[in-house]
């Protein structure tokens, strides 16, 4: 049993079961003993991998997005770059290298990162050296502002619903036989005017996720910017249990271990534009992470560093690209919302379909 799931057994004593909210709050975040507060979860040594990590290319290309959104916001100095949940800090490195191609760009950029973990922190520190930090993205200066979120929402707790025979129920975490498990308790009352659905269906709602969402469309009706989040999921919003937990790149059940593996949910994008336009913040249509780096000249990019690479190194840029684009490998399944200041031209790639 893990630490923290004695903790959280301890919990359920006293408390009665756990919401899922509560619950993947505790696992991703507990300050002792939460899987991103331990450790370094990326690579092949991890537990996942993530595209910034996958090759350079993909920071590159999203930091030569934001720095033409910046012309198109008209070059403010300084400004907030803010990026949500950046890992190992690896996007931002190669985002920063890319930029230097905008004359003034880097000088006005205060770098901003949301971080809850201090063991990422480090790792973010000896890659970027000194910038900004924060808890939340509530702390981070008002202003001007560049926000780019690279699956972070996939790891916001969510609540999960239960249609039983035409009754909605909540899944809850509660004590099993032989250790955690899921069950249903009695499903607040909204639930009762909310979506008519069939028995079986489950259905995800993540309060966290349209808070910040939220608070990413005030800040860019308040101050000139715009936003870029990119992420597993969903077009449209519909039934379905996306929970999953991993851990050493296999999936496990999501009450095993908690705090040992990672637990995330695929996002639902419908939601996230609906709660950024909530906050004032216009959206432009969510394409697919494969429509976003081919209009941003991702071939041509690889073509220029397998000019240079021996037959090995080519090899592996040939696998990174088919990973981060391929449509049955990252390109269809993760999707790029773009959100901006209302009366900003639609910035490209966006809407041009
Ligand atoms: N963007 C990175 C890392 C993705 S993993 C990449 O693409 O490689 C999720 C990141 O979000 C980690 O850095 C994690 O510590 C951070 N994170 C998760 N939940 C958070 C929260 N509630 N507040 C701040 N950071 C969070």
């Amino acid at each position: 049993m893990t630490k923290l799931e004695a903790i959280i057994r301890e919990m359920i004593v006293a408390e009665g079961p756990m919401r899922l909210d509560r619950y993947m709050a505790l696992a991703l975040g507990h300050p002792r003993h939460g899987y991103y507060t331990t450790r370094d979860p990326f690579g092949a040594a991890g537990d996942f991998v993530t595209a910034p990590e996958v090759s350079q290319v993909f920071g590159e290309l999203i930091g030569v997005w934001c720095a033409s959104a910046w012309v198109a916001l008209g070059q403010p100095a300084p400004f907030n770059l803010i990026e949500l949940g950046p890992g190992r800090g690896t996007l931002m490195a190669d985002f920063l290298r890319a930029a230097r191609v905008m004359p003034g760009f880097r000088e006005a950029a205060r770098v901003s990162l949301v971080e809850m973990s201090p063991t990422l922190r480090a790792l973010q520190k000896q890659l970027l050296g000194e910038v900004h930090w924060y808890d939340s993205l509530d702390e981070v200066p008002q202003g001007a502002s560049i926000l780019v979120a690279n699956e972070f929402f996939d790891a916001i707790p969510i609540r999960q619903f239960q249609n039983n025979g035409g009754t909605w129920f909540e899944r809850v975490v509660g004590l099993g036989d032989t250790g955690l498990q899921l069950g249903l308790a009695e499903a607040p009352d909204l639930m009762g005017q909310g979506p008519h659905g069939e028995d079986g269906d489950i259905i995800e709602w993540s309060p966290q996720r349209d808070a910040i969402a939220t608070a990413i469309g005030a800040r860019l009706a308040a101050h000139p910017g715009v936003a870029l989040v990119i992420d597993y999921g969903h077009l449209k919003t519909a039934p379905g249990d996306t929970l999953q937990a991993v851990r050493a790149h296999k999936p496990v059940p999501v009450t095993a271990a908690p705090g040992d593996c990672d637990l995330t949910s695929h996002v639902d994008f419908e939601a996230l534009g609906k709660a950024l336009r909530a906050g004032g913040a216009a959206t432009a249509p969510v394409i697919t992470q494969r429509e976003f780096l081919l209009a941003m000249g991702f071939e041509a990019r690889f073509a220029a560093l397998a000019a240079k690479a021996d037959g090995a190194a080519r090899q592996i840029l040939d696998r990174a690209k088919s990973r981060l684009a391929d449509r049955e490998q990252m390109g269809n399944l993760f999707k790029v919302l773009a959100a901006h200041t209302q009366g900003l031209a639609t910035p490209y790639p966006f809407g041009q379909s």
